[in-house]
């Protein structure tokens, strides 16, 4: 066999189509497909409102940018994440603080949230860590007692439910990505998504420069740069140039090429979702009762949407030589993730260190994500269980 991947997307005649389509039009760019995207996602996820951007980072940034996050602001992320979650903070001025994760399944504590909240705290990011959603009724209750603001990074999360619930409609604002390994891809791209209407238009702005043309936003300082038009309620219909700047911003738009691969992908979600409990379900009978690779725990009132599939390796295992071995045997495993307090940008920027969070520290000693992709097949599975419990009985030794 070749190689088997950690993650593979796919892109089928459909997609093709679709984008090709966009290619053919007069729009590749701010055309009609990013509202029809943005429609789609919102629905989907049980949410009002959408705004595109072009990467889960760029949908973070833009999360903080409109929560008003700024120096002498602390936001609560979790140590075992992509170091994106804590960036969007940095990005802003504001400080990230990290809060240590549970040790069966890898999430927020929300008891270790609790514990680092201060008087500077002014946010929470809690992430769906392989497509589980978090203790949301725990971390909701903390952030309305504590006045904080809930976001969800729900990157690894699309089309995951908590009681029932979508992630999309759990938290005040959550961010969703794009790239190829996640659940749907535009190649690059993000989404963020939220019930606030001006929150939308907040992030809108930000993913254009911090531009607005509606009239409603303008300053008084600008009066006597307008049209004589611009300015009247309704908008006028007339055709004006006027635009204003109000808020620094970025070029963070996605474009309709990658919005219309964005809506042909949605469309298959439900049944990758499905493929990939599936095969999650295989992996979970070929490890039961296996102490030596035991899945991460789900919890009972979630449906899991499994970007990731990971295993605790038991610790006579060691897990450097078990990765090596796999890779050298052609399963594309990872590890997901070195616990960002322990990089050395966080480190000499602030003062992060070793001992902060604990369980997250000896988590990542031992933690290996599995091949695990729609388009993976059951005798993949197979063949990669069947590896693991050579590689597992030959580095530890049988027991
Ligand atoms: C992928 C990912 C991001 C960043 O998304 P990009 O689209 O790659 O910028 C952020 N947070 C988590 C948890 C992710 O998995």
């Amino acid at each position: 066999m070749n190689e088997i991947p950690y993650a593979r997307q796919i892109i089928d005649e459909d997609d093709i189509r679709a984008v090709v389509e966009v290619l053919r039009s007069d729009m590749l760019t701010t055309g009609p497909k990013i509202e029809e995207f943005e429609g789609a996602l919102a629905e989907y996820v049980g949410a009002k409102h959408a705004a595109a951007v072009s990467s889960g980072t760029a949908a973070l940034h833009a999360a903080m940018f409109t929560l008003g996050i700024g120096p002498g602001d602390e936001v609560i992320v979790p140590a075992i994440t992509f170091a994106a979650t804590a960036n969007c903070v940095v990005f802003m001025g504001g400080r990230p603080v990290f809060a240590d994760v549970d040790e069966d399944t890898l999430l927020i504590d929300p008891g270790d949230v609790e514990r680092k909240i201060t008087a500077r705290t002014r946010a929470i990011i809690a992430v769906d860590y392989a497509g589980q959603p978090c203790d949301y009724e725990a971390l909701r209750g903390i952030a309305e007692r504590r006045g904080l603001a809930l976001v969800a990074d729900g990157c690894h999360a699309l089309g995951a439910r908590y009681r029932g619930r979508p992630v999309g409609s759990l938290a005040d604002m959550t961010v969703f990505s794009f790239h190829p390994v996640k659940h749907i891809t535009t190649g690059e791209g993000g989404m963020v998504v939220t019930d606030r209407e001006d929150w939308a238009r907040r992030l809108r702005m930000f993913r254009t420069h911090g531009i607005t043309r509606d009239p409603a936003d303008f300053s008084p300082l600008t009066s006597d740069l307008r049209p004589p038009t611009s300015g009247l309620r309704p908008p006028s219909s007339e055709p004006s140039w006027f635009y204003e700047m109000v808020q620094l911003g970025y070029n963070y738009r996605l474009t309709d090429i990658q919005c219309a691969l964005g809506i042909s992908q949605l469309r298959k979600l439900p049944g990758w979702l499905q493929r990939r409990r599936e095969l999650a379900a295989a992996y979970d009978d070929a490890f039961a009762g296996d102490e030596r690779i035991r899945p991460l725990a789900v919890r009972e009132d979630v449906e899991h949407a499994y970007h990731l599939y990971v295993v605790r390796l038991g610790r006579e295992l060691d897990r450097g030589e078990v990765f090596r071995e796999l890779r050298r045997r052609g399963i594309g495993v990872n590890v997901h993730y070195i616990p960002v307090h322990l990089h050395p940008f966080y480190r000499r920027r602030y003062g992060t260190e070793p001992g902060e969070c604990p369980v997250s520290e000896d988590a990542y000693e031992h933690i290996i994500s599995l091949p695990m992709f729609p388009s993976l097949t059951r005798d993949e599975v197979s063949y990669v269980v069947d590896i693991v419990h050579d590689v597992a009985r030959d580095i530890g030794g049988s027991h």
